[in-house]
C-alpha cells in the first residue's frame, strides 16, 4: 500500500496523482493511496527554523490552505487525506512535548481540510502520521485523543539527500524482501512511505511500481483497517 506525505505540493502531487490514476489494483480499477498532507508550509526562514528540525533540509513543503484545489483533487480520486501535523513541526521542540502543543497543530490541520475539503469527514478512520515519524509520548496520546488512528510504514529512501531512481528502487526490494524474512508468517500488506515533494518521486515512481511488480509485490489499495489494530509495523 502506498502512501505520500508533506503534500500537497503544485508540479508534484499532481504527478503523482496522474501515475496512481493510471495504475490499478488488483481489481483492475485506479489505485488509491494515503496523502499525509499539512495545513500549511511555515512562510520565512525565520519561522520554518523555528517549526522544522535543526537538521531539516527540504523546507519547500506542501500546503492546503494554499493549494485547495490539489487537496480536492486527492479527495475527488478517492485516496485518503491524513493528519501530518498544522505545519511540519519537530516533535521535541519545547511547545509540542505536551499534549496540549500536539492537539492544537492536528486542529489547525483539521480547520483547514474542513475548509478546503470538507469530504474528509467521510473517511471510515482519522489517520494521523507523526512529523519525521518521531512518536513521542505526548503525540501518541494526543493522536489517541482526538480520535486518530496513528500510522507509520516502512521509509523507501526518497526523501534522502542525492536520492536518485536506482538507489531508492534498491532500497525499497531491499527492505520489502527483509520484511517478508521477518513476517514470513504476516500476510497482510505493508504501507510505503513516499514524499510527493519530491522531483525523483514525481518523476520515477511509475518506474518504482512498474519494479515492485516485477519483483512480485502486489499493489494493493491504502486501507488501514487492513493492518492489525495497534501498532503496524516499526516507523523509519
Ligand atoms: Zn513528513
Amino acid at each position: 500500500m502506498l502512501s505520500f506525505d508533506d503534500g500537497p505540493l503544485p508540479g508534484y502531487t499532481d504527478r503523482v496523482l496522474d501515475v496512481l490514476r493510471s495504475t490499478t489494483n488488483e481489481a483492475g480499477a485506479p489505485l488509491r493511496a494515503g496523502f499525509f498532507t499539512l495545513a500549511d508550509n511555515p512562510q520565512g526562514l525565520f519561522r520554518q527554523r523555528r517549526v522544522f528540525a535543526p537538521y531539516e533540509l527540504w523546507t519547500r513543503k506542501g500546503s492546503m490552505a494554499r493549494h485547495p484545489a490539489l487537496t480536492r483533487r486527492i479527495v475527488e480520486e478517492g485516496h485518503w487525506l491524513g493528519n501530518h501535523g498544522g505545519e511540519h513541526f519537530w516533535p521535541r521542540w519545547p511547545r509540542f512535548r505536551d499534549d496540549a502543543g500536539i492537539i492544537e497543530t492536528l486542529g489547525e490541520w483539521e480547520s483547514v481540510a474542513d475548509a478546503v475539503v470538507p469530504a474528509w469527514r467521510n473517511q471510515p478512520l482519522k489517520l494521523a502520521r507523526a512529523p519525521y515519524l518521531v512518536r513521542t509520548g505526548a503525540w501518541c496520546r494526543a493522536v489517541s485523543a482526538c480520535g486518530y488512528r496513528d500510522v507509520v510504514g516502512l521509509t523507501t529512501g526518497d526523501a534522502v539527500p542525492r536520492a536518485d531512481r536506482h538507489g531508492v528502487e534498491r532500497h525499497l526490494l531491499d527492505r520489502l524482501a527483509r520484511h517478508q524474512q521477518r513476517e514470513a508468517a504476516d500476510a497482510r500488506p505493508v504501507i510505503l512511505i513516499f514524499h510527493d515533494i519530491r522531483a525523483i518521486t514525481a518523476t520515477h515512481l511509475g518506474d518504482w511500481l512498474v519494479a515492485l511488480g516485477e519483483a512480485g509485490h502486489p499493489l494493493h489499495d491504502f486501507d488501514p483497517r487492513k493492518l492489525s489494530p495497534t501498532g503496524d509495523e516499526p516507523a523509519g
